[in-house]
């Protein structure tokens, strides 16, 4: 169908002239990392367009949520959502701490709230939802159910960059939220993430948890790791966030585009999103319902590769069927977690998809649909 290959995402580049002369004023001050210029810089305006009260900037995602987890001092037990990323679980596991799953909702893929009451024990410590594919949580009722209970409340929000409910910015819930600015997301740093809070004391723990606890020459005041974004990371960032919404514009037509092309294929559905949320099209997840659609999930994603459409069936394997995981949790009941896992495929989505190559790929998919 095309003359060449069409991967599931792109990373989007500034151009050469524009990164360039972000960066051109690093060979002045020779200062290339160790929160410069550009770190600070970009953290302020981060905390403005994701319209939190602080920012910490961290090198990747993933140790901001370890440290997001660290910052809390937590024991025990975190409920948390199978249908995620490696990095979520991990996090929990490499701080010391234990995952307990707790199933998902059918409608937009995010934790199950109904179902969160009945795993707290004596040592639930936490909450770890994840605003998967940018849908929010229920965060109100989440909020309800940690108030209750005295939980601290984290949110994966790596996939909800620039996302907004009831007009406040999705890193302003919980007691703390991760982003992660990774080439793949739909703002990034080449690699990055941040943690979002509201009590402006974390500043100071972030920043001790991500420089090895260093507040002067002579004063170490903490037994911190290494997690800074360095000076190249934060031009790729300044660069990018000036281009946000131009390509949240993009992606904007490019999903009502699918959406258009593949209304009424039986047994092809989308997920909901909450009301009163802005959208950022991060991602262009299907569900595929062996029986009704012409062919199941895997053989779909086999199908569009024949025609060099490569997508990605996000998220399988389930978390707890990781080889890692998998004796561990061999007895937890999670169906529609499991059930999901099998019939998600996320399409190709970046801003330099063309119209026409959507079009091609729900021709494909309409075949193969058989109706
Ligand atoms: C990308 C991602 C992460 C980790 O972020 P990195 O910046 O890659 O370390 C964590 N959770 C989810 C859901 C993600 O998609």
């Amino acid at each position: 169908m095309t003359e060449h290959d069409i991967f599931v995402t792109r990373p989007h580049l500034p151009s050469f002239e524009e990164y360039t002369a972000q960066i051109r004023p690093l060979w002045e001050s020779q200062w290339i990392t160790n929160l410069g210029a550009l770190h600070q810089q970009l953290e302020s305006a981060l905390a403005q367009r994701l319209k939190v009260e602080g920012l910490s900037l961290f090198t990747n995602g993933h140790l901001a949520l370890e440290g997001a987890l660290q910052a809390l001092d937590l024991s025990g037990e975190v409920i948390t959502t199978p249908f995620t990323f490696a990095s979520t679980t991990h996090a929990i596991v490499r701080q010391g701490l234990t995952p307990v799953f707790c199933d998902i909702k059918e409608t937009d893929g995010t934790i199950d709230e109904t179902k969160i009451e009945a795993l707290i024990t004596e040592k639930t410590s936490a909450i770890l939802p994840v605003h998967v594919y940018g849908n929010c949580c229920n965060v109100k009722k989440i909020e309800q159910i940690a108030k209750k209970y005295d939980l601290k409340v984290i949110y994966d929000a790596a996939h909800a960059f620039g996302v907004e409910l009831n007009g406040r910015g999705i890193g302003s819930y919980g007691d703390l939220s991760m982003f992660s600015f990774h080439a793949t997301k739909v703002f990034h740093t080449i690699e990055g993430g941040a943690v979002c809070y509201k009590d402006p004391a974390f500043g100071r723990v972030f920043h001790h948890i991500r420089d090895f606890g260093i507040e002067g020459e002579e004063l170490i005041a903490a037994v911190g790791g290494n997690a800074k974004m360095n000076e190249f990371q934060a031009a790729m960032g300044l660069c990018n966030l000036r281009h946000f919404e131009e390509e949240v514009a993009q992606r904007k037509v490019l999903t009502e585009e699918y959406r258009r092309q593949l209304k009424g294929i039986s047994g092809l559905r989308m997920l909901r999103q909450r009301e009163g949320t802005t959208h950022n099209y991060a991602y262009m997840p299907v569900l595929i319902e062996p029986g009704r659609f012409g062919m199941d999930r895997d053989a779909l994603c086999a199908a569009l590769r024949e025609h060099r459409i490569f997508t990605r069936k996000y998220f399988y394997p389930l978390v707890t069927d990781f080889a890692c995981y998998r004796e561990q949790y061999a007895g937890v009941q999670l169906p529609v977690a499991k059930r999901m896992a099998e019939r998600m495929l996320a399409l190709p989505l970046y801003s330099e998809l063309r119209v026409a190559e959507v079009e091609g790929i729900c021709a494909v998919i309409r075949e193969c649909a058989g109706q």
